[in-house]
């Protein structure tokens, strides 16, 4: 894919999300509800592109690990809500806060480590505290569970949470997984779901919302393998969101200082994010996925707090030894990849007619695949255009679409980021072939009807 640096406006981007029908605010017509987000047919085929691309490349098609061979890896499903000592034992109840600030003035909150990038809604933008009027408080700790009641009766005992991150509920099955399946340490559990944090100040559209999917993988490993571990799954992740379609010289790989680093951390072989320039972060990036030496502290977290301890030690039968494993933690967000790919794929295109940009999506991550026009709903060709359709439905997600001229049809796919469109036209029904045109280089050739199945099927996944 070409260099794709240029900067592009959010504003044009959530337009187009907007008028395509691939994200729009959550209950927006009782005026939105802040930190939420819904997904039209395309958001929703698209972030399902990614999870699937996600899914498949951990989980049924794992990549070589040290040893060339795949490794292994095995999903589970866990609940939203856990019992709530989960969130003692993994640190969340005590520690998972950030600073936050209020202005006494007009009301509005805003997170203290981020005041600097942010804007006090009072006409003309200065940064908080920047008016005369602005009183801010001293920074204090906010949780950023949510909270819930379970069962008929609300008291301290029915309190529970909605998790903020699926890897908890990895942790606590990691003993049913051992038992259970035939895994054996080095191997990996992912888990792909909803997570909840009341954020601060949810903004940059989904980048920071309060209801979000995370797609996470905790690798156990011999503590003695950690740094080989660690480099393996820095690497290999980087090289995915770049094969899924953020190969355009955008996507960074940043190790993190000692500093920033996380209680459990700090010991361990290394932590670093895969990090995108967004349009809204340019000249700077923003985090999609975080890749963490967690060491032993979830597993033997939980073995203390449910009080069998020492007993929970794994048993490494080819090492004839007793430990609890180290975990390398790969924990993607997939709102965030999508919105990644809807700014990668984003490309003004000035001189078009009818579409204002046209959305260069890999044909793996495009919700669309195909358009397939008949060029006048007449002389048969209406009929050989649904047989197609009838034909690769099974396989892809195609459109058929007989309105208007054909010029509004391919504006319509430019935007939706179908790659290919067939039209089939006054001599498809003697030389038995259709005209396919290229998204992006708008270049046109002719291929045999019997062949369109095959040429798909070598663009998507070849
Ligand atoms: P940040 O520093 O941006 O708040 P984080 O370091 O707290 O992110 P993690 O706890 O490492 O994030 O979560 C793993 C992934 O989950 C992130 O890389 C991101 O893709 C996603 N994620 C986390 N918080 C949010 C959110 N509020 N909205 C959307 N995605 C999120």
């Amino acid at each position: 894919m070409a260099e794709n640096t240029t900067i592009k406006s959010m504003d044009d981007i959530v337009a187009l999300c907007r008028r395509r029908g691939f994200i729009w605010q959550s209950s927006e017509m009782y005026g939105g509800i802040n930190g939420f987000w819904d997904y039209g047919p395309l958001g929703a085929q698209l972030k399902k592109n990614l999870k699937d691309a996600w899914w498949n490349d951990i989980i049924t098609c794992p990549p070589a690990g040290l040893d060339h061979n795949p490794i292994h890896v095995v999903p589970v499903d866990t609940t939203i809500i856990m019992h709530p000592k989960v969130w003692e034992a993994s640190g969340h109840i005590g520690g998972f806060n950030d600073p936050m600030v209020d202005c006494r003035h007009c009301k509005a909150r805003f997170r203290a480590d981020h005041i600097d990038q942010m804007q006090c809604a009072k006409k003309p933008s200065k940064k908080p505290g920047e008016h005369t009027d602005c009183d801010l408080t001293e920074p204090r700790a906010f949780n950023l569970m949510f909270q819930t009641h379970t069962g008929a009766v609300q008291n301290d005992d029915s309190l529970t949470y909605l998790r903020p991150e699926t890897a908890q509920g990895i942790f606590t099955q990691f003993w049913n997984v051992v038992d259970t399946s035939r895994v054996k340490v080095p191997f990996g559990m992912a888990q792909m779901g909803k997570s909840f944090r009341n954020e601060v100040t949810p903004r940059n559209f989904t980048f920071r919302s309060r209801e979000f999917e995370q797609m996470e993988i905790e690798f156990f490993i011999h503590p003695d393998e950690a740094e080989q571990w660690y480099r393996y799954w820095r690497d290999s992740r980087y090289e995915w969101w770049q094969k899924v379609g953020l190969a355009g010289g955008n996507l960074i790989l940043r190790e993190h200082d000692k500093e920033e680093l996380a209680h459990y951390a700090k010991e361990g072989a290394g932590v670093c994010d895969v990090e995108y320039r967004f349009p809204f972060t340019s000249p700077g990036y923003g985090e999609l996925e975080g890749i963490a030496h967690r060491s032993n502290y979830d597993l033997s977290q939980h073995a203390k707090h449910c009080g069998k301890g020492d007993k929970l030690r794994y048993f490494d039968q080819e090492k004839n030894e007793r430990y609890f494993p180290h975990v390398i933690e790969p924990s993607a967000g997939a709102d965030r990849g999508t919105l990644a790919l809807l700014c990668e794929a984003y490309t003004p295109t000035p001189d078009r007619k009818g579409a204002k940009a046209v959305m260069q999506f890999t044909p793996r991550m495009a919700p669309i695949k195909a358009g397939i026009f008949p060029l006048v709903n007449k002389d048969g060709m209406p009929e050989i255009a649904q047989k197609l359709y009838q034909n690769l439905r099974n396989k892809y997600t195609v459109q058929l679409d007989v309105k208007q001229n054909i010029g509004k049809r391919y504006a319509r796919m430019d935007e939706a980021g179908t790659p290919y469109c067939f039209t089939i036209d006054g001599d498809t029904a003697s030389d038995q072939a259709v005209t396919v045109r290229d998204r992006d280089t708008l270049e046109q050739q002719r291929i045999s009807l019997d062949k369109v199945n095959a040429f798909l099927d070598e663009k998507i996944n070849g």
